[in-house]
């Protein structure tokens, strides 16, 4: 969600929000809720009552943050008035997300308990740190991006995981474990970028050891290898 706000913010809001609280609330009536004053401070509320999907958490978080808008240029009390039709109209523009003033909840289905912290989950999910990988063994590197869990499920690798610099939500580890040595040349890591030793300390390498350029190293994955799958 904080990734979220921040993905928004730059957007739309050219970076003027203040950064505030996001928090979870289990409310059937109000799907999110931006609240101020007396002692509370100010923040927005999401709630998990519903199953909702990735967009409609999205579609929420900038309406709620529209509301943010109008607060913190003093224009208390808008509501839905005037000035917050116009942001909501602009963040439509820039987004594509059509923030309706309320979302119709026909035929929506309750999440049930044991689906909250699943849900939870996604609404989180851009919340949780990457985690990059570089698993070396001698003649060559994959870097991979990974989950804490993923890690933990594979001993033999999270055992051997060195952090070797961290940058933003972004952290790199480094594993040399003996499962990689064994590996032949051509194996390939699902989801993941093979490289070999020249090329890896042509181009990866200089990133990995300046977290300074963490970004570039980023725009490496293009974001879409979200998980890595390891048969051992
Ligand atoms: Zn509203």
């Amino acid at each position: 969600m904080e990734t979220w706000f921040d993905e928004f913010n730059k957007q739309v809001f050219s970076d003027t929000l203040p950064k505030v609280k996001i928090s979870f609330n289990n409310t059937r009536r109000q799907l999110g809720l931006f609240y101020w004053g007396r002692g509370r401070g100010i923040g927005i509320k999401i709630s998990l009552f519903w199953d909702r999907t990735e967009e409609q958490y999205r579609n929420c978080l900038l309406h709620e943050m529209c509301h943010l808008y109008c607060y913190d240029r003093g224009w208390v009390g808008e509501h839905h008035g005037a000035r917050w039709q116009n942001i909501a109209a602009y963040a439509y523009n820039k987004t594509g997300l059509y923030i309706q003033r309320c979302e119709d909840i026909t035929g929506w289905e309750a999440a049930g308990e044991a689906n909250k912290e699943k849900l939870k989950a996604v609404a989180d999910k851009k919340n949780a740190p990457a985690i990059l990988l570089d698993l070396c063994y001698p003649s060559r590197h994959f870097i991979v991006k990974t989950t804490r869990k993923v890690l933990q499920s594979n001993k033999s690798i999270d055992s051997n995981c060195v952090l070797k610099t961290a940058a933003g939500s972004y952290k790199v580890f480094v594993s040399d474990a003996p499962l990689f040595a064994s590996w032949q040349t051509s194996r390939s890591v699902h989801r993941g970028y093979s490289y070999d030793n020249w090329r890896y300390e042509r181009d990866i390498k200089p990133l990995l050891d300046n977290a300074i350029e963490i970004d570039s190293l980023r725009k490496l994955f293009q974001g879409d290898c979200n998980c890595l799958g390891i048969n051992v």
